[in-house]
Parts: C-alpha cells; sequence; structure tokens
C-alpha cells in the first residue's frame, strides 16, 4: 500500500498539558514517522504512514487526548512525501499570531498523588508536586508562550533530576512548566502574627496543623490566593474567626479530606459529587445532613453547607494527618476585599485575624478565589466562576470583533471577545474598593496579553458614576454605554448560541435605568442589537438608598406606605422600628430612588412576615425567606395584579404586598406565605410571558438576574413555562448573578460593530 503524508494542524487547549509528548506516543503507536512541534496557532504535525494508520491517528488525537486537553479544530491535507527520521518531536516554533490557549489551574492528579503519599518517593510529601496533568497554570503564567521563564516559577532553576524529566518525552513531566522538587522548587514556612519565622518545610506543615487542632486561625497560602482556615468543628475558633473577619453569619466555605467525609456532612446527588471530585474542585453548595458534625457556626441559619475537596497536595497534608476532620476555609480577605496573594501583604492585611502564615516561595501572579457551583434545575450552575474554569472560554455561534466588555460594579469579572470565544475573567469582587480595581485593571492586561487581545471597543455599564465606566472612558478605544439588564439578556443568549429575539425576565438587585431609576424586576423584549421594557415590576421608594438594603424593615414600611397611604395595617414587625421617620422620609421623598428591584421586594416581604429585620450579608433576607417555604410551592400564589401604563404592562407589587399584609393579619405560617409569595411571582410572570407571546409571537424565554440564584423561584417558573410550550433558556458557564454581565455587554458591543 502507497504511503501518503499529512499536514495536520491542531487548536484548542493544547500547550501545557502534554499534548505533544501524546501526540509522540499516538505517532509511534500507529508506525508513522513525521514530527510534531508547538505553534503559536497550536499544534503542527506532519505525519507519514499509510492511510489508514493515518485515519486511525487523527481519530485517537481527538478520543484520547490527555485530561487537561481541549481538543479544538483539527485541519489535515495531503502534502508531498518527504524522508524521516523515525518520529521526532520539536521545540516550540514560536512566531504569528497566538491563539492558542491557557489552561486553568487544575487540582493535583491521581499520578502526582500517588507520588505524594510514596515514602520512596523523592517527592513524598513535597507539596508543590504536579505534572502536565495538573498544577497551577492561570495563576502563574505572567505573559506568553507558556514557558516557565513566563512564569512565576521562573527563579527556581531545575535540578538535574527534574531537568531530565522536563527533557524526557516519555516522561509525564516533558514541558510541565511548574517542574519542580524539593531539592530545587518553592518551600513551606510558618511565620506569627508578627512576621517572625517559626518553622520551615514539613516541620511548620505539622505545626500548623497543631495549631488548626488547638482552634488557632491559621492563614494558607494555596493556588489563587491566601485562605483563612480554621477546625470546622470547633464552634468557638470558628466564632473567633467571624469575630475578627467582621463576618457576623455569612455561611463559611468548607474543606474535607475526602468524598466520603463530604456524604457524611451533606446530602449528596450524583451530579454535586461529581462537581465535587471534578478537576477545577469548586465549592459546591450542597444540602446540611442531620449529624452532620460541624459547628452550628460554619453556616448559621442556612440549610446548605458549601463543600470542597482538597486541590492543592498542601490542602492533603493539611487535612489527611487526620488531626482535623474538615477545616473552614474561607477567602484570605477583609469582606469584599479581593483575596490575598503577597505573603508581605497578607501579614500586613490579614494581622489581627490569623494567628499565624503558612506561606510558600511560589508567587501567584492573579488573584483567583474558589468557585462556587450549585445543583439548580437539574445541572450544577456557576454562582462565582474563579479558579478552576477561568479562563476556559466559552464558545460562541458567531464569530466578530475583538470587544471588551468590564462587567458591573459589584461581583465583577470582565470578558474579552475574539473569534468565536469569550474570554471571561475570574471573579473579580467588589469595584468600590481600590483594591478591586487594582485587580480589575490586572485582570483585563492579562487576558489581553494572554489572548493576544486588543479590543476596537470597550462596553461599559449604563451607570456614569462606576469605576469600570470611568476607566473605560479613559482609555483610547470607543466606548460603548449598556443597560444592566439588557446586558442580563444578551449573556444569556450568547451562551445558548441564540440569537433571539427572546422574552427576559430579569430580575435582580440592583441596574441603573436610562431613566435614573434603579431597575430590577423587568421584562424585556429583544437580542443583543437591541431592547425593548415590556413590563416591569412597579417602581417604589427605597428610604435611604443602599442603607435600606441592609435594613430590608424600611423596604417593608415604605411599599405598606405605596399599597396602604397612610392608614397602614398594624403589623408585629413595626414594633420594633422607629417608623415614623422613614414614613416622613418617603412621603416627602427624601433620599427614596424609585426601585423596580425584585431583590428589594424579597427583602421587604421577609421583613413584614417577621423573617430578617436588618441583614447581615447580601441577599440573607431572601434566602432566609426561601428556605422556610420547604422544597415545594403550593399551587395557589397570592394575587397580583397587572395594569397597562405608559405602553408598558406594570406588575403591580402593591396588590402584592396587600395580599401579604393582610396573611400576616390573619395570622397565616411564614411558611405558607413564602410558598404563596413564590408561586404568586410564578403565575404573574407566566401571565405577563403569556401577554408577550400573544402580541410578539416569541417563544424564547431567558431567565437571569442574581434573584434565579434562588431554586425555587428558577425551577417553579421554568417549569411553569415549559409547560405552556416556552423554550426556556437558562444560564449554563456563567452565574445568572452579575458575573454574567461582561459577557453580554461585550455581545452587545459586537453586534453595535456589526450594525455600523
Ligand atoms: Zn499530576
Ligand atoms: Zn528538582
Ligand atoms: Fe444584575
Amino acid at each position: 500500500m502507497p504511503s501518503e503524508r499529512w499536514k495536520i494542524s491542531v487548536g484548542g487547549i493544547v500547550q501545557g498539558v502534554g499534548f505533544r509528548p501524546f501526540v509522540y506516543r499516538q505517532a509511534l503507536a500507529h508506525g508513522l514517522a513525521g514530527f510534531v512541534a508547538n505553534t503559536s496557532e497550536g499544534v503542527a504535525i506532519e505525519a507519514q504512514g499509510q492511510a489508514r494508520q493515518l485515519e486511525d491517528f487523527l481519530v485517537a488525537l481527538r478520543k484520547e487526548a490527555p485530561p487537561l486537553a481541549q481538543v479544538g479544530k483539527i485541519r489535515f491535507a495531503p502534502i508531498p512525501l518527504s524522508q524521516d527520521d523515525g518520529f521526532v518531536l520539536h521545540h516550540s516554533v514560536a512566531s504569528g499570531p497566538v491563539s492558542t490557549l491557557i489552561s486553568p489551574d487544575v487540582a493535583v492528579c491521581e499520578a502526582c498523588l500517588a507520588e505524594f503519599f510514596d515514602p520512596a518517593d523523592r517527592r513524598f510529601r513535597y507539596p508543590f508536586i504536579n505534572c502536565t496533568n495538573c498544577g497551577p497554570r492561570y495563576t502563574i503564567v505572567q505573559r506568553i508562550p507558556y514557558d516557565r521563564p513566563h512564569t512565576t516559577m521562573r527563579g527556581f532553576t531545575m535540578c538535574a533530576a527534574c531537568q531530565r524529566e522536563y527533557d524526557d518525552p516519555s516522561n509525564r513531566r516533558f514541558h510541565a512548566q511548574p517542574n519542580c522538587c524539593p531539592d530545587c522548587g518553592p518551600q513551606l514556612r510558618l511565620v506569627a502574627m508578627d512576621g517572625r519565622r517559626v518553622a520551615e518545610r514539613d516541620e511548620a506543615l505539622s505545626e500548623a496543623v497543631r495549631r488548626l487542632a488547638a482552634g488557632e486561625i491559621v492563614a494558607v497560602k494555596g493556588i489563587g490566593g491566601f485562605h483563612l482556615a480554621v477546625d470546622a468543628t470547633n464552634g468557638q475558633a470558628v466564632s473567633r474567626l467571624r469575630q475578627r473577619k467582621g463576618r457576623e453569619a455569612k455561611p463559611l466555605a468548607v474543606m474535607v479530606p475526602h468524598l466520603f467525609a463530604a456524604r457524611r456532612i451533606c446530602r449528596l446527588e450524583l451530579l454535586e459529587e461529581q462537581a465535587l471530585t471534578s478537576q477545577a474542585r469548586p465549592i459546591v453548595l450542597a444540602a446540611k445532613k442531620e449529624g452532620h458534625g460541624l459547628a452550628e457556626e460554619v453556616a448559621p441559619g442556612y440549610d446548605q453547607f458549601g463543600l470542597m475537596l482538597p486541590y492543592a497536595p498542601l490542602h492533603f497534608l493539611l487535612l489527611q494527618e487526620g488531626v482535623v476532620r474538615a477545616l473552614v476555609m474561607t477567602s484570605g480577605n477583609r469582606s469584599e476585599e479581593p483575596i490575598c496573594i503577597e505573603n508581605n501583604e497578607a501579614v500586613q492585611r490579614l494581622s489581627g485575624i490569623a494567628d499565624c502564615f503558612l506561606l510558600h516561595d511560589r508567587d501567584i501572579h492573579l488573584p483567583c478565589d474558589d468557585s462556587v457551583v450549585g445543583l439548580q434545575a437539574g445541572m450544577i450552575r456557576q454562582i462565582r466562576r474563579s479558579r478552576g474554569f477561568a479562563p476556559k472560554p466559552i464558545g460562541l455561534a458567531e464569530t466578530g470583533g475583538m470587544v471588551l466588555g468590564v462587567g458591573a460594579e459589584l461581583k465583577n469579572t470582565v470578558c474579552l471577545l475574539k473569534g468565536d470565544q469569550a474570554f471571561c475573567s475570574q471573579h473579580i469582587g467588589d469595584l468600590k474598593n481600590l483594591e478591586g480595581y487594582r485587580v480589575f485593571q490586572q485582570s483585563i492586561g492579562q487576558l489581553g496579553a494572554l489572548f493576544e487581545i486588543s479590543p476596537t471597543l470597550i462596553v461599559h455599564d449604563l451607570h456614569p458614576q462606576y469605576l469600570s465606566t470611568r476607566w473605560a472612558q479613559e482609555q483610547s478605544v470607543p466606548t460603548l454605554a449598556v443597560q444592566h439588564h439588557h446586558a442580563h439578556l444578551a449573556a444569556c443568549l450568547a451562551e445558548n448560541h441564540q440569537d433571539g429575539p427572546a422574552i427576559g425576565i430579569i430580575l435582580d438587585g440592583t441596574g441603573y435605568g436610562p431613566d435614573q431609576t434603579i431597575w430590577g424586576g423587568e421584562v424585556l423584549l429583544g437580542d443583543a442589537r437591541g431592547y425593548q421594557r415590556f413590563s416591569t415590576l412597579e417602581s417604589l421608594p427605597l428610604p435611604g438608598g443602599d442603607a435600606a438594603v441592609q435594613a430590608p424593615w424600611r423596604i417593608a414600611l415604605s411599599y405598606l406606605h405605596a399599597a396602604y397611604g397612610t392608614d397602614l395595617p398594624d403589623l408585629p414587625f413595626m414594633e420594633a422600628h422607629e417608623c415614623g421617620v422613614i414614613l416622613t422620609m418617603v412621603q416627602k421623598r427624601v433620599n427614596s430612588p424609585l426601585t423596580s428591584s425584585c431583590g428589594r421586594l424579597f427583602d421587604a416581604v421577609a421583613a413584614m412576615s417577621g423573617g430578617r429585620q436588618i441583614i447581615q450579608y447580601e441577599a440573607q433576607g431572601a434566602i432566609e425567606l426561601m428556605q422556610v417555604a420547604g422544597d415545594r410551592l403550593d399551587e395557589e400564589g397570592f394575587p397580583c395584579e397587572v395594569y397597562a401604563e405608559n405602553d408598558m404592562l406594570k406588575i403591580s407589587v402593591r396588590s402584592l404586598i396587600r395580599a401579604v399584609a393582610q396573611a400576616v393579619q390573619a395570622g397565616m405560617a411564614q411558611s405558607e406565605i413564602s410558598r404563596r409569595f413564590h408561586a404568586g411571582l410564578v403565575a404573574v410572570f407566566a401571565r405577563v410571558v403569556e401577554e408577550a407571546r400573544r402580541r410578539e409571537k416569541i417563544n424564547t424565554v431567558v431567565l437571569s438576574g442574581g434573584v434565579f440564584q434562588n431554586r425555587l423561584l428558577l425551577e417553579g417558573l421554568g417549569a411553569s413555562l415549559e409547560r405552556a410550550g416556552f423554550q426556556v433558556l437558562l444560564h449554563k458557564e456563567l452565574p445568572c448573578n452579575d458575573g454574567c454581565i461582561s459577557l453580554g455587554q461585550a455581545v452587545i458591543g459586537r453586534a453595535a460593530l456589526k450594525k455600523r
């Protein structure tokens, strides 16, 4: 049979993940000659052999690819035969535009773990063990191409043994950029509060474990930043952490040594177990189990724990000693600031919180919080997309110009579009503090550099005062302002590869509207090209603006005033408060901006029905209101009127509030009130959407906005709309909260470029 020679190019995540050695082994296995090399486009192969073998080889390239590789497009074409000396593995051929992808950080792999726990191995208990199948990537790479001198491992020179592995194509560590060992790599040290060195290497580790067992708070440097760790079974210790961190009640994430331990603490569905053990190792929100054995202080008043499994080798050491069964592992920051990444910075910023610091000398280039996911509407969905996921691109249906979306003010992410891919950053967080703003700028620079994207358009929020808006306007690139809820709609469409138009039910806390009121309970019609506000919750005064968000009783009072005027019903919650001041404020409209926010409606109903009067963390009132409802909605909801006004359908918040007030006066249990309230919302939005379909002949509905983290509402409304024959689109790769705004902005920007 005559031979053929094929030129093959492979795109996708194929660099720094052991792909070339894999190609090399496959070529040998299929009896092919030729070569493989990294190029700026991915991996280039020339292979020569019989046609049948070449075909099998191509199939194997996709099917057998190493675990971290994500094989994108494979192109091939026959070329003239040539003389080869077997199959050769070449180094990088660097030139031209770079389109190969940097992988997210990945949990330590099974093969490395086996060595890690093997007393005979030279990396026995070495916390920085890694290979081409695992280890840090996104958080240590400083620029491209992804080579050791371009990472924070630059300062460590490989010893002879490590270098041999690095150079050997048959080795698992061939070109593993962070490759190292106890002789040549980073080391641990334990440092006291005042910066004094207490212990080093393995001794630092055992001392840290001893201190954790004694109830101390240890700041632990991990992959994407510092954690504050404390024994999760020690209530006093957890309370102390809460006090010092200024975090009264918000649930804290817990790390347990293995899946069996997780099963003792939570009732886990199969999908949740898969998420827990996945390479990304996110925090998984799952239902608490009776007799879980953790301190109540970990997640007080919450029916779920945020669980995760160890992902850095160091975590295994902290937990597998068996001394501590479960560790609270919460982001090493002061509330709402980004996670600490530098040793000195951590000792400074976390002093007064941590009793000691478990440090190491592998620098973290970019902060990356733990990701958070949860099982909702039949799928594991993102709540905070960060370490382990970013910067993995999200595939788009279409290609277009390079555009940057700078995201929302809170839960900020940024997103760069290039070709048919969207590169969404890790969770950056709150842009109201300077640290957050610094990481925001750094992340834009990093993503742009890694993927060689220089945007021709920057898209920002409509709000003129946001730091992100001002940053965008300082750049020498054209800008576009986009309404927050329009971005929600466009993001969900883009993730689902849908063009629209769609009916978007967008329910959240806050978004600046073009009418300068605060939006947040919207039914929009449209797509990336534009939108129309079809329906909205009534806009009611928010006494004190942001201050009211912290004090839901004020909102309850304001909404009752809107519903009843001065003739307020007498409800038990009012007794505890100075109602007169707030009522005067709303009557005179002093510092009381109007809002159609659905989040605020939840707050009001929670406060009226005896729930949270003052919240300790975001959405606490709404979350607790959902929890008391139990697992299912009653058939009958509170009645909610809808009326036409200014070419819009207005959903009468006032009629809902009156129904809730009557129920409270009639002595209805809060659980029942909650179910009827949820059911009422489902019914009224289903009705409005039905009307939109009748008028506009649109059958696709998008559900987006942070309120949809409420699983009762998401699942209840989703099911109701599907029964009515709608195509219902939900977020799949990005959170429904403001973490998706940057993608929505960017795709709207792209649509605008196309129009021009
Ligand atoms: Zn490994
Ligand atoms: Zn070494
Ligand atoms: Fe939002």
